[in-house]
C-alpha cells in the first residue's frame, strides 16, 4: 500500500505499507543484558528496542534482563520482539 501527501508546499511524503509474514519464530531467545548490548554495538542493528511497539528492552544482570524473543519475517530476516507483541503475533502459529 503508498500514500501520497504534500506536507507543505515544495514537499511530498510517501508512505509505503509493507505486510510482514512470519517464517520461524522462537521464544525467549535471549535475555538483554550489558554482554548483549556491548555484542550488537557495532552492528547496524542493535536489537535493544521491540521491533513492533519500539519498547526498549530492560537491561539486566544474566538472568535477570528482559527476555527478548525473535521472529524472523520472510524477506526481512530476524528481529526480536517483547512478549507481548510475540504472543499477539506468534498466539495461534
Ligand atoms: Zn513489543
Amino acid at each position: 500500500m503508498r500514500s501520497v501527501e504534500i506536507t507543505e508546499p515544495g514537499k511530498v511524503v510517501i508512505t509505503t505499507t509493507k505486510a510482514l509474514g512470519v517464517d520461524w519464530h522462537k521464544a525467549e531467545f535471549a535475555r538483554m543484558t550489558n554482554e548483549f548490548k556491548r555484542g550488537r554495538s557495532r552492528f547496524k542493528e542493535k536489537f535493544n528496542r521491540c521491533f513492533t511497539c519500539d519498547w526498549p528492552f530492560q537491561v539486566g544482570d544474566g538472568g535477570n534482563g528482559e527476555v527478548m524473543n525473535i521472529v524472523c519475517f520472510k524477506g526481512e530476516g530476524n528481529k526480536l520482539l517483547c512478549t507481548d507483541c510475540y504472543e499477539k503475533l506468534t498466539g495461534d502459529l
